[in-house]
């Protein structure tokens, strides 16, 4: 069989393995890799799939998501203002809400093209000064204004945590978090750490080199 559909199912076995509460879906973030490499696993019928730049995203999946609507495409790059426009047209969920600026510009383009999205709110959790996201001070304010204000549609919390030892203390302040704004979904884990995102509580795993491989 295909090695990438092997790895994608080596990766839901791993998270079924620990018999999560709630359904965990894999994004395949498929950023960098070419049609080749995604087309077995859009034929496997696997539907979430990632791409951080929005001009990439728009050549691979622009045709694609028109032949098969069941396909949902994930946002999880920082989406620039200027961007959002096109952001809207192609993708179905954005993980890097991070500013009102942004709300106000995509809850425009929402209204212009009659669609609504879903959305997760980038969580700087470890207020690091060359990362984006909202500072954890900020967060209920922001959600508010997100939901109230701009009237998007927030179904959750995403992180990029912090690159030391305490991925697993940040994964369960997010979930704190998330909980305490009575959202149902949760946007954490990656190759190096998915399954520790699993246990405590991610509802998407946004996994890219464990399936396609390593980006060059
Ligand atoms: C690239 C990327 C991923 C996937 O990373 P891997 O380590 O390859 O699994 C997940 N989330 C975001 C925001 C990314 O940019």
């Amino acid at each position: 069989m295909n090695t990438i559909i092997d790895r994608f199912n080596k990766t839901k076995s791993n998270i079924n393995s620990l018999k999560p509460f709630r359904p965990v879906n894999i994004i395949a973030v498929s950023k960098t890799f070419s049609l080749n490499y995604i087309m077995p696993l859009v034929e496997y019928g696997h539907i979430h799939f990632g791409e951080n730049k929005v001009q990439e995203a728009h050549s691979k999946w622009n045709d694609l998501k028109k032949q098969n609507q069941n396909l949902q495409l994930h946002m999880v790059g920082k989406l620039q203002s200027n961007k959002a426009k096109d952001a809207v047209k192609l993708f179905d969920y954005i993980h890097s809400l991070d500013s009102q600026k942004l709300a106000d510009v995509l809850s425009k383009c929402q209204s212009k093209f009659n669609k609504q999205l879903k959305y997760f709110i980038q969580v700087n959790i470890g207020n690091e000064i060359q990362k984006s996201g909202i500072p954890v001070a900020d967060l209920d304010a922001f959600y508010n204004y997100c939901i109230n204000e701009s009237r998007l549609k927030v179904i959750g919390l995403m992180i990029i945590p912090p690159n030391d030892d305490n991925t697993e203390k940040y994964f369960k302040s997010l979930s704190e978090l998330n909980n305490s704004l009575a959202l149902k979904e949760l946007s954490m884990g990656m190759s190096a750490d998915y399954l520790d995102a699993v246990k405590h509580g991610a509802t998407f795993v946004r996994i890219g080199s464990s399936i396609f491989g390593s980006r060059s």
